[in-house]
């Protein structure tokens, strides 16, 4: 590919990183030092199963346990100090440290991707700020002097880059930037495995093609990858240069979307009940994922499936009392609709909607305050899932009634994804 870079968006971009986060948090709570003190944090201490969903930095060096282990593989150690998680204390942390961005940027320049993770865009504030470099540090020194936390920020001309930069350098070093012209240097000699967006699955995928690293992918063809992998074949080869075109603000009508939906066509013909129920759940899961993302929650949930070979179908749509972005919200709404209109027939489209959008700041400020929990730990799931795939904690999960009791023994303390 002959890449023109003059011709690129060229943004000041920031992805910020806070550090270990739950486990900071807790070593600030507990007057603990998040860089020099071994703390993990689990779901729930009394399960050996428990999993941990945080380890200080001290902690994944010396006794290499990581985001994803399980508490039985904590040595039990009087310097070792095991919390249980508080993600509500961990969102309104998160909470005031996006407010702090917002004295450095306004507030559209700020796209939150997670509790722990932000993107700033920088541009036109070089007068106050100075470079990105310079942003990034004053950045970093504002946070560790208010909030005792540590951070790490990777610094690119779009979010793609310094997403990837910050993952594969400012994570060990603290602060790393990437132009455009450093992508063959900094970044092609990246295993695909350590570049976002790239999962297990797509690497097993590209490695069968031959391709171990960013760079094979940029020196592989547009044309290969798109024929084997569509509009995320080509997406991925724009990537591997460096070339990513999402808005480094974020525009307001985005926020004034009506609904989120997801359908399937599926490959054949499904007439038993659990193998439906579990593609409904499926879809159920990314629709309140999206809507989690953009943090927005729905009241009106709508269901539809389309029987094979033209035999018609049904489609309804349920208000609930209080708007929701959880998963088994909307699932139970669907599974209820299920019941009432499946004949038996075999399916071959089923699509879910969440409507009547709302922002989800108006319902943690609402009445429905009890519910903040159950909403961060579906957020520290959607992390788990963003790392270690989409399997890790959904697909496990059968709910038919035998496996319930399984779910409730072995999943994040207990409860359901
Ligand atoms: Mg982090």
């Amino acid at each position: 590919m002959l890449l023109d870079i003059s011709c690129l968006p060229k943004n000041k971009i920031l992805c910020i990183d806070m550090k270990s986060f739950y486990a900071s948090c807790e070593c600030v709570d507990h007057g603990l030092d998040p860089l020099e003190d071994y703390v993990v944090v689990v779901s729930d201490k009394n399960r050996s199963g428990s999993v941990v969903l945080a380890a200080s930095p001290k902690m994944k060096q010396d006794f290499g346990i990581r985001t994803g282990s399980r508490l039985y593989e904590v040595p039990r150690h009087r310097h070792i100090h095991i919390f249980n998680a508080r993600m509500k204390r961990y969102l309104e942390i998160s909470v005031q440290i996006t407010k702090l961005f917002s004295t450095f940027v306004p507030f559209e320049a700020i796209l939150t991707y997670s509790v722990d993770e932000s993107w700033l865009t920088l541009d036109g504030t070089e007068k106050l700020h100075g470079s990105p470099k310079e942003a990034a540090q004053k950045i970093r020194s504002v946070i560790w002097n208010q909030f005792g936390l540590p951070s790490c920020i990777g610094i690119g001309p779009n979010r793609f880059i310094s997403k990837v930069v910050l993952d594969v350098y400012a994570k060990k070093q603290g602060l790393a930037e990437c132009t455009y012209e450093e992508v063959p240097k900094k970044l092609w000699p990246v295993p695909l495995r350590e570049i976002w967006g790239i999962g297990s699955r797509m690497e097993k995928h590209l490695n069968n093609m031959g391709m171990y690293t960013l760079g094979d992918v940029a020196n592989s063809s547009l044309d290969r990858l798109r024929k084997r992998f569509g509009v995320i074949g080509e997406q991925l080869y724009y990537h591997a240069w460096g070339v990513d075109l999402s808005p480094p603000f974020i525009d307001a009508r985005t926020f004034t979307q009506k609904s989120i939906g997801k359908g399937i066509t599926l490959l054949r013909d499904y007439w038993r009940e659990n193998e439906i129920l579990t593609v409904v759940l499926e879809l159920c899961e990314e629709v309140a994922k999206r809507a989690r993302e953009i943090g927005k929650i729905g009241r009106t949930v709508s269901f539809s499936v389309r029987y094979s070979h033209n035999e018609g179908g049904f489609h309804q749509s349920v208000t609930l009392d209080a708007a929701t972005n959880l998963t088994m919200d909307i699932y139970r709404v669907c599974k209820r609709i299920f019941h009432k209109f499946y004949d038996g027939r075999s399916v071959r489209v089923i699509h879910v909607a969440l409507e009547n959008l709302s922002d989800e700041e108006s319902l943690q400020l609402s009445l429905f305050e009890d519910r903040t929990k159950e909403r961060a730990l579906a957020k520290a799931m959607d992390a788990i899932r963003d790392k270690f795939g989409p399997n890790a904690l959904l697909r496990a999960v059968s709910y038919t009634p035998g496996s319930v009791a399984r779910v409730r023994n072995g999943y994040i303390g207990g409860h359901q994804a």
